[in-house]
């Protein structure tokens, strides 16, 4: 048995985070407390991205809302699959948070749309950031492709360059990218050229260019990384552990399976960022940098509770 209680929480972007979905200026989540029949307290993080494919942060709320003060292990685990951000939130919570060792974790670091992601690498470059992360398909293709160009010219040969387009490119603006892309050395991937209804042709670009591609939004569920890996995705897969779901479950199918897996912020405070970086630290590729290089978008604060 636990004594349950939660309290909102808004957060204000230090620059919008635009993506293809549009542009985002607050966070809103919630935290939510357990204590054990011993007095001992652990936290969870509810952090959804609707427009990703979670439920929203109302759902979440009104589902904390509808619950008793005292709740039972039975309760998490029947919290239903149309609420990942609540069963991650809650199964981490019992899971309680260890402050595990996260020296094996390389980051990489968020850059904004457009122009503005050529002045702000280098200030990550001398933070010891070595792999990028850039949204494209916000701003028209000519002038994303010139900016691209001028990245080739300017990044030191160490770096690595992931492009983001967040579903937002056509299928042959896709196949442009991914020619261009197959051309320089500093492409790790491509993040989710097309729309998540378009499996079949990602499948298809996967197998035309050299350059790998990875899944986010089509993967945002545990339901979703099920389906894209029964219809046979084998390549990246970035995991969003804060809107994936049950932590057990991730880990059961990430071991059974020994995905290619990037796991990624969902813009979470310290308490969710440690569960999602505990799981980060057992089952992402140990080759691949996380992406919780974020810095640039939100103060690092922990929230109040
Ligand atoms: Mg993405």
């Amino acid at each position: 048995m636990y004594q349950f209680s939660f309290q909102p929480y808004q957060r204000t972007f230090k620059q919008p985070l635009q993506t293809s979905h549009g542009t985002w200026k607050i966070r809103e989540g919630i935290i939510l407390s357990l204590t054990d029949n011993f007095g001992k307290t652990s936290w969870g993080e509810i952090a959804p991205i609707s427009w990703f494919g979670s439920e929203t942060f109302t759902q979440a709320l009104n589902y904390c809302r509808q619950l008793p003060t005292e709740i039972t292990t039975e309760t998490i685990y029947s919290i239903p699959d149309l609420l990942p951000a609540c069963q991650f939130g809650f199964e981490s919570a019992i899971g309680a948070n260890k402050n595990q060792n996260y020296n094996s974790l390389t980051y990489s670091g968020l850059l904004p749309a457009g122009k503005a992601a050529l002045q702000q690498w280098g200030k990550l470059w001398a933070q010891d950031y070595r792999t990028f992360k850039w949204k494209i398909g916000v701003y028209p293709i000519a002038e994303e492709l010139e900016i691209f160009a001028e990245f080739t010219h300017s990044l030191p040969a160490l770096a690595k360059l992931r492009l983001d387009a967040n579903g937002g490119l056509t299928y042959d603006e896709a196949k442009l990218w991914l020619y261009l892309c197959d051309r320089t050395k500093i492409i790790e991937f491509i993040e989710q050229p097309l729309g998540v209804e378009q499996l079949e042709q990602i499948l298809e670009l996967s197998k035309l260019y050299k350059t790998a591609i990875a899944l986010d939004e089509s993967v945002a569920t545990f339901n979703q990384l099920q389906a894209c890996y029964q219809e046979g995705w084998r390549g990246i897969f970035v995991i969003k552990p804060s809107i994936i779901g049950f932590p057990s479950r991730l880990r059961e199918f990430c071991q059974k399976y020994n995905i290619d897996a990037v796991f990624s912020s969902a813009f979470e405070t310290e308490i969710g960022r440690k569960a999602a970086l505990n799981l980060a630290v057992e089952l992402a590729n140990p080759n691949r940098a996380v992406g919780f290089g974020i810095d640039n978008f939100l103060s690092p604060d922990t929230a109040r509770i």
